[in-house]
């Protein structure tokens, strides 16, 4: 089942996510499955629970955009292990759409998580997968992109929001 996404504004959006407890279990499949539905439908590479207004840590990555199922990836109650090095790239989050700006992130980042069946396991990702997860797991701690913008960027992007929601074309 698709989800519709939600979007900059929600209070889900702004706190830090419940741990999940339980594992292998038919509804976190299926939660799981869905998930992979939405962010597909959505032509996003990643996507965290409260961005489908469940406030559990839980998020699912595939910078193969669908093309290879070997890069399909779920991270349930992530923590970042280690960032090295840099990198300067445009980043956007399906929750605040049409808007992009440049992002400095760690370059390769080690990630550890535990999968569907609670199995606990480390990663390593470079560039867009390190970014990916540095992204998604921001939102598992209420934390957005742009939280890493200059304030005047954000200040100008929230004012441009604000327009929208007035308009009422921001739901
Ligand atoms: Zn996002």
């Amino acid at each position: 089942m698709v989800n519709p996404i939600v979007k900059f504004g929600d209070p889900v959006l702004g706190r830090e996510a419940e741990p999940v407890t339980e594992f292998d279990t038919p509804e976190l499949h299926k939660f799981l499955e869905d998930m992979f539905e939405s962010m597909y439908a959505a032509k996003g590479v990643g996507l965290a629970a409260p961005q489908i207004g469940f406030a559990r840590k839980i998020a699912v990555i595939d910078t193969s955009n669908g093309e290879n199922p070997k890069e399909k990836l779920v991270l349930i109650n992530p923590k970042v292990l280690r960032v090295e090095g840099r990198q300067e790239g445009e980043e956007g989050c399906l929750s605040i759409p049409g808007f992009r700006e440049q992002v400095r992130r760690g370059k390769r980042v080690t990630v550890r998580a535990r999968n569907a069946k609670g199995e606990e396991f480390e990663m390593t990702g470079e560039d867009l997968l390190a970014r990916a997860f540095l992204h998604e797991i921001d939102h598992l701690y209420g934390r957005l992109y742009i939280t890493h913008i200059s304030a005047l960027k954000r200040d100008l992007m929230k004012r441009k929001i604000k327009k929208m929601q007035r308009a009422g074309d921001w739901d």
